[in-house]
């Protein structure tokens, strides 16, 4: 069945959707019920049973997210690892790199800016070579650009596939050509299309992908993940260690373990962890061919009605929309436009500047608003949207 013919039902499962227009999606989305289900009936068997015990009795139900993962980014069980937040999982990735001095790391304008400080980081700490490689006039990085900065030095290229600044999506899967063709380690940030559109580890090419549970998988928040290939594995050496991620071998040595497990923390929000299993397979229960066109047909549509409004500015290209849409309004400041429009009963957010200095501050656009669809959204919430912008023109 269309996804379109479900929207009802699924509404229906998504309690938030009744007294509230989310489009704050790509900040944090609505988790559905059985979602925020499965993870209070774990916390209430932790009251009841004991937090170990519960960990016991419900090991199906843990063992779950890694075999949820592996179905939607067609991978392994065992490439899989739960992480407390993206940053975390990527962080883990990046810093498991061995860099040596003088060794480039290539990146797009429009990097998360907590992974463009990791990088810093270890720019100061390791001397790692930077190179950002710019956007072309489409918004996408510049694939010849890249091509041609690809040197002996490099080691990596990190990629986020939807900024969550301005919406393009990026070319992921060209990308991962490149890099396997020139056999470069590559680090795919899919935090915000993980749930947004099909991800497929074997076709994109990468090495290593990180992601959320709080946004477009509507998962819990507090909740993350991280793809690493069985076959860069032991290239890698996490920054971090413990009793559960390594085996203590002796007085003098430890041994990692043999799975993506090896970058996990032994403590972890295991409600969470069940709730972010139950939320990657609901997603592909609705379907990520549908939930792909459907918000691209969302997005498409509120850009065409955005672009009526008199003095609003859209900051995405009509190409390569994903459900992030920014934009500015002359006579209004983002955050004031983004008070009013939560006065209304519409959440929306700001996209600062001051996280998007390689991009926002090159683009000048400084604050802008942005609104980010999902699947459960539609077209009349868009045009209450348009409404309430509309209103607050002060000609
Ligand atoms: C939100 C976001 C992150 C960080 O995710 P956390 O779970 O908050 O750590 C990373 N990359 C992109 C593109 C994001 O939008």
């Amino acid at each position: 069945m269309e996804l379109d013919n479900k929207i009802n039902q699924l509404r229906s499962e998504t309690p938030g959707c009744k007294a509230l227009i989310h489009f704050n999606n790509a900040g944090c989305s609505f988790a559905s019920a059985a979602v925020t289900d499965s993870v209070i009936g774990h916390l209430q068997l932790e009251q009841l049973a004991g937090g170990y015990e519960a960990a016991n009795q419900a090991s199906a139900q843990i063992d779950n997210f890694y075999h949820a993962f592996a179905r939607l980014l067609n991978c392994k069980a065992n490439e899989i690892a739960f992480i407390e937040n993206a940053t975390r999982a990527w962080d883990m990735a990046f810093y498991a790199v061995p860099f040596q001095p003088g060794d480039q790391v290539i990146t797009g304008q429009a990097e998360y800016a907590s992974n463009y400080l990791a990088m810093l980081q270890l720019q100061k700490r390791k001397g790692i070579e930077l190179v950002v490689v710019p956007n072309d006039a489409s918004g996408t990085l510049c694939l010849d650009t890249l091509r041609k900065r690809i040197n002996q030095k490099t080691r990596l290229i990190a990629l986020t596939q939807i900024p969550s600044q301005v919406g393009t999506v990026q070319p992921a899967e060209a990308v991962g050509n490149i890099a396997r063709e020139h056999g470069l380690l590559y680090l795919l940030d899919a935090c915000q299309s993980a749930g947004q559109i099909p991800l497929d580890v074997q076709a994109l090419h990468c090495d290593l992908l990180t992601g959320t549970g709080r946004k477009y998988l509507r998962g819990p928040r507090g909740t993350g993940f991280l793809y690493v290939g069985n076959s860069v594995l032991d290239k890698l050496e996490p920054p971090f260690i413990d009793l559960h991620s390594a085996h203590w071998v002796d007085a003098h040595s430890y041994r990692f373990r043999d799975d993506a497990k090896r970058f996990e923390n032994w403590e972890c929000f295991v409600a969470g962890k069940i709730g972010l299993g139950v939320a990657a397979d609901y997603a592909c229960e609705v379907g990520l061919d549908g939930i792909r066109k459907r918000i691209g047909e969302l997005a498409g549509s509120l850009v065409d009605r955005l672009a009526e409004v008199p003095g609003v500015t859209v900051h995405e290209q009509r190409d390569n929309l994903s459900g992030i849409v920014t934009f500015s309004k002359a006579d209004e400041d983002a955050t004031q436009l983004h008070q009013r429009l939560r006065a209304a009963g519409i959440n929306t957010s700001i996209a600062k500047q001051a996280n998007a200095l390689l991009d926002a501050a090159a683009r000048h656009v400084g604050d802008v608003n942005r609104a980010s669809l999902h699947y459960f959204n539609t077209g009349d919430e868009i045009e209450r949207f348009i409404e309430i912008l509309r209103d607050g023109r002060k000609d």
